[in-house]
């Protein structure tokens, strides 16, 4: 009767055993080869030589150059195949990209950079708190206990990326004449980065704005978060944006403004939207008043 008792209990801890072992089995491959729900989306000239290459939400840009190009984000791992083919399908070499940069380090804008760093042999450029979570696969101290566990088994984050420089804030990254102006506007995550960079249409030069997302999760936090996010919004709104993009594509009408532009005499018009940014601004505020968290 024991020896049963004891053979059937370890029965039980054996199967309970397999059985994680196998939901950690099928949640890495399911984190391998998930795009997050993304599909390819075509690649456009936005102004100069400010390009779209990201997939139909989460967003990519190429800004090109005399001396090598820059790429901002990378999508998941597995959305980056979408942005190397759009890159080439805008007439560009991958091989020419010197310069990776990033908005944040969470899986849908970080996980794809190693990939296209692998692809380009660029120069990967991060803020001190992003460089440690790229480093580390998509790890951050201030994210929640249970969810920083499934990171830790595989189960979401991506592989390890290498980061080669980290930047302070304002400083400017150039490639040639392109150069961008870092703005570490922590609050979403402690290295979230905006960039600023004009671009040139015929006789005019344009501000270009990339916001990060500004939003904030209920499964992260820290300390410094409230003041940040104030530091963050005060700064972005003394940045002038005639044309500005996120990293999301329907929060600044990504695909709208794409048919605007194939339809506009000067398809740049349709990108020119400083009062869509002031908005995105103004609807972050309101979410920090109103203590909202995503
Ligand atoms: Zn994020």
């Amino acid at each position: 009767m024991l020896h049963n008792f004891t053979k059937r209990r370890r029965l039980v801890v054996l199967l309970a055993v397999l059985s994680v072992v196998a939901l950690v089995l099928v949640g890495r491959w399911l984190n391998a080869t998930k795009i997050g729900g993304q599909q390819p989306a075509e690649p456009f000239r936005i102004a100069g030589n400010f390009y779209y290459v990201g997939a139909n939400d989460v967003a990519a840009f190429l800004i090109t150059g005399p001396e090598g190009h820059v790429v901002l984000d990378g999508g998941y791992p597995t959305t980056a195949r979408l942005i190397m083919a759009s890159i080439a399908k805008l007439g560009f070499d991958i091989k020419d990209v010197k310069v990776l940069l990033n908005s944040e380090p969470h899986p849908d804008h970080g996980g794809g950079l190693t990939v296209l760093q692998q692809a380009s042999g660029a120069q990967l450029w991060a803020s001190d708190a992003s460089a440690d979570s790229l480093a580390s696969g998509g790890d951050d101290p201030d994210i929640i206990l249970p969810m920083r566990a499934l990171i830790w088994v595989g189960l979401v984050g991506y592989p390890r990326t290498r980061v080669d420089h980290r930047f302070k804030d304002g400083e400017t990254i150039r490639v040639g004449p392109v150069a961008l102006t870092a703005h570490i506007t922590a609050g979403h995550t402690r290295g979230s980065t905006s960039w600023s960079f004009p671009v040139r249409d015929g006789d005019r030069v344009l501000n270009v704005v990339s916001v990060c997302d500004l939003g904030v999760l209920a499964n992260s936090w820290y300390p410094e978060q409230a003041a940040d996010r104030e530091r963050s919004l005060s700064l972005l709104r003394s940045l002038p944006a005639d044309i500005w993009v996120t990293n999301h594509a329907k929060a600044w009408g990504r695909y709208r403004k794409f048919l605007a532009s194939a339809a506009a005499k000067n398809p740049v018009d349709a990108f020119i939207d400083p009062e869509g940014y002031r908005a995105y601004l103004d609807a972050a505020e309101a979410e920090l008043r109103a203590g909202r968290v995503h």
